[in-house]
């Protein structure tokens, strides 16, 4: 199912700045979730997008790009390597583009769809798609 993306404007905007909490246990609603966070990111075209986005404030987000696909439950990072800044955009805000400021590593254990605790490190865009995706999980947005 295509889920409803939460906008700049929305009246459920105050979602993108909610407390987000963890998920505590796997459940048919968190796959149906997952499974309907992929569908819409196809709809859309994005690369990313987060639980509280779709009107969810769980720590959850998932990503795909033509090489990469996964969920990421209850994720925690770690940031390393040189600043950069380059130009993002969001779902939330539709044709627009901001400069933000990320490092250019980042080590992530998280749990994935199946319930198994994962480590992974990622660099370049894998790398900025989740901090930009977990910023979401912190209520942080590209206009912050
Ligand atoms: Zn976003």
């Amino acid at each position: 199912m295509i889920l409803d993306i939460i906008k700049i404007g929305d009246p459920n905007w105050y979602r993108l700045r909610a407390k987000n909490t963890d998920v505590k246990i796997e459940n048919p609603f968190l796959q149906q979730l997952i499974a309907d966070m992929f569908e819409t990111l196809d709809k859309y075209g994005g690369v990313g997008l987060a639980a509280p986005q779709v009107g969810h404030n769980l720590n959850l987000f998932v990503i795909k790009t033509p090489n990469f696909k996964e969920a990421f439950i209850n994720p925690e990072i770690r940031l390393s390597g040189l600043q950069t800044q380059k130009p993002e955009g969001c779902l939330s805000f539709p044709n627009m583009t901001m400069p933000v400021d990320r490092l250019e590593k980042v080590e992530i254990k998280y749990i994935n769809k199946d319930w198994q605790i994962k480590f992974a490190k990622f660099d370049d865009l894998l790398s900025t798609i989740i901090q930009h995706e977990y910023d979401h999980l912190k209520g942080k947005l590209i206009i912050d």
